[in-house]
């Protein structure tokens, strides 16, 4: 054999290897958070992370803004900041944020709700959607609410106080009839302290001019689509107040419960 014909040997052989291999079929669902629940508890608010960052990570989640001001939903692609005001802007790339989940949200599984239902009620709707109480889902509710109550935290200044006393200063908003999104995550109770146990979602309504952190709400009727994610990736902050700080070690369900659900 010639040196040229070994050559082509080779790639002769390196293609009919390629071939062998499974198709290509994209990556699997997964989601980018950076920091806990338990570091938010503990008081690090500081923002580590840039919008422009979080955004190559995902196109759909929630979280909040450096120093707690305000609270985060992406929606689409776009990074919203809802404000203690009741406003609601875009944010910018340079943005910070101590505390954020994304995915990449491919729609799974879709259903239509006709209310009127509660929350409860929704959320064990939505739970049919499930593909298992075991893996985080990214949810997604368009309709219309009947009525919806949201909070907002307020921005916090240094020296920072624990979660459950900056949420205690908190503005609380009650939409009636108002056409608009929920949007976050279902998450398993083992993840209690990394996330938020159960259904997080924040709203922003349809002309993206009011929302905040979902607290109850009444569904006229709407469409929900989830998505099960099999891969977490969790970011941590390397900043010397998460270094520095006395993250929980004992419970905190009863603590959380208390500030997710006002
Ligand atoms: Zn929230």
């Amino acid at each position: 054999m010639t040196p040229t014909e070994a050559a082509a040997d080779r790639l002769h052989r390196f293609v009919s290897a390629l071939r062998r291999l499974p198709p290509f079929r994209g990556a699997p669902p997964a989601l980018y958070q950076t920091s806990t629940i338990a570091a938010l508890l503990a008081g690090v608010y500081d923002g580590d992370l840039t919008v422009a960052g979080l955004l190559r990570h995902g196109d759909f989640g929630l979280g909040t803004f450096d120093a707690l001001d305000g609270e985060m939903l992406v929606l689409d692609g776009t990074c919203y900041r809802l404000r203690a005001d009741g406003s609601v802007e875009e944010a910018g790339g340079e943005e910070l944020t101590p505390f954020a989940a994304v995915t990449r949200f491919r729609p799974e599984r879709r259903a239509r709700l006709s209310g009127p239902l509660t929350r409860a009620e929704t959320e064990e709707a939505v739970g049919g959607l499930l593909t298992s109480p075991n893996m985080v889902h990214a949810v997604r509710i368009d309709g219309r609410f009947t009525e919806l109550r949201t909070r907002t935290v307020a921005r916090q200044h240094r020296p920072y106080p624990p979660l459950a006393e900056a949420t205690a200063g908190q503005v609380e908003n009650t939409f009636s009839e108002v056409p608009g999104t929920l949007a976050g995550f279902f998450t398993p109770y083992y993840e209690q302290g990394v996330s938020v146990a159960g259904y997080h979602l924040h709203f922003v309504d349809r002309s993206r001019t009011r929302g905040g952190h979902s607290l109850d709400f009444t569904l006229a009727d709407g469409r929900v689509t989830v998505e099960a994610i099999p891969e977490l990736r969790l970011r941590l902050p390397t900043t010397e107040e998460f270094l520095r700080a006395r993250t929980p070690s004992t419970p905190v369900d009863e603590q959380i419960r208390r500030i997710e659900n006002g």
